[in-house]
């Protein structure tokens, strides 16, 4: 048979500049730690901020939804695939929220792509921060709208734009709420003032703020007391929440919308009783026991200062990712590499994901985390990082 020798020809090439990445295969639950190759190593890599992917709550709310309503859905939501617990889980996410409605899509990375798809025609512009996530870039790609990329949280950037973007239908500003490979949060309350002031729609991508940020984590737009003055608010039910799935949040006329237009949403099964059920769970975690979120942020800001003492550059994070900045791809994956065999997991990020020459160590912290895994984590940190001579 013939072979895709072109794509062959450029795997060639990421081997050679060091972008090609074998997967790490976890032997055990995802958790503070793990099981690779057979040995126990700490994870530092996961999403699961707040420990919720085997809380037992959700794993036994994930079970009881299995026993009694199966293992799927067997339809799409507007066909024959919306059981109770589907509307059940938005009217949650929307008091969550504190929005008229929410919708809940397949992953985070499908909500963005059909919110934007759906609301923007080529009467409009979009206005996207340079460093958004990959999701919501794809989602631009797929409209007819105009598109600008202002400099990353550069709010004069931003207002120039505005100010030449004032004849279109609909001006809508698009930003991630935390930024993922770097940690900082979007100046949401200076992107609110601007889009008052140019009468324009802002929509947050908050995948890695809810959970993590606002009263339980209801994500960046209730950190910054900005509640009811953002129109769209998405979010990722895969990260903190530890399950699966993407919700937009907003207005009942958004929603309603999305719910007819959103393909997405029209066009792929809905999810199985067992991940809705554990989400549902998950949001009553969230507003029943707040001591994960205090131990998430109590984890994150004792292991960052011991990692700044150790002389390591980590970037202007202001969240439970801390990425350590090693720069050249080869030297961040040997690092990621002997961390591994000295015990602990923590992944190198490289280019396409950040720019050549900006690879790094993204770590991100638990609440599961115990000050022990902490302190061998940062003791193999510091002996790998001394003898690839990067402090
Ligand atoms: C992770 C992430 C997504 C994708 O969410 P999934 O639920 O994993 O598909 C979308 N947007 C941002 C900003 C993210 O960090």
């Amino acid at each position: 048979m013939k072979e895709f020798e072109f794509l062959k020809a450029e795997l060639d090439k990421m081997k050679e500049n060091k972008t090609w990445q074998q997967m790490k295969q976890i032997e055990t639950k995802q958790g503070p730690s793990v099981e690779v190759k057979g040995e126990n190593v700490i994870q530092l890599s996961s999403n699961n901020y707040l420990g919720l992917t085997s809380h037992p709550r959700l794993v036994e709310a994930a079970k009881r939804a299995a026993e009694e309503f199966g293992a799927g859905t067997g339809s799409v939501r507007t066909i024959a695939g919306t059981f109770t617990m589907h509307n059940e889980l938005e009217k949650k996410l929307a008091n969550f929220k504190k929005t008229e409605a929410a919708l809940v899509f397949q992953s985070g990375f499908t909500t963005n792509q059909g919110v934007l798809s759906s609301i923007l025609t080529k009467e409009d512009i979009v206005i996207s921060d340079e460093l958004n996530h990959a999701s919501i870039i794809d989602g631009i790609r797929l409209t007819k709208a105009d598109k600008k990329v202002y400099r990353h949280v550069d709010m004069d950037d931003l207002e120039r734009v505005l100010k030449k973007s004032m004849n279109y239908r609909m001006r809508l500003i698009v930003t991630d709420g935390v930024f993922s490979m770097d940690g900082n949060i979007a100046p949401l309350p200076d992107i609110v003032k601007l889009a008052e002031a140019y009468d324009a729609f802002v929509m947050v991508d908050d995948a890695h703020a809810s959970g993590v940020l606002g009263k339980n984590g209801r994500g960046t737009v209730n950190h910054f007391g900005l509640d009811g003055r953002v129109h769209i608010q998405v979010g990722t039910l895969s990260k903190a929440i530890g399950v699966l799935g993407g919700y937009a949040a907003g207005s009942q006329v958004l929603i309603d919308y999305l719910r007819h237009k959103g393909r997405p949403f029209l066009f792929s099964t809905s999810h199985p009783p067992a991940v809705t059920a554990a989400c549902i769970e998950a949001i009553d975690v969230l507003l029943e026991e707040p001591e994960h979120m205090e131990k998430l942020w109590e984890n994150t800001a004792y292991f960052k200062d011991k990692l700044v003492q150790m002389g390591l550059t980590l970037t202007k994070s202001e969240t439970p990712i801390v990425p350590i900045l090693i720069g050249e791809e080869e030297k961040a994956q040997a690092l990621s590499d002997l961390l591994l065999t000295r015990g602990v997991f923590a992944q190198s990020i490289v280019y396409p994901t950040v720019a050549q020459g900006k690879a790094r160590i993204r770590t991100i912290i638990t609440a599961e985390h115990t000050k022990e895994e902490l302190d061998r984590a940062l003791e193999v940190i510091r002996s790998a990082a001394k003898e690839l001579q990067l402090v």
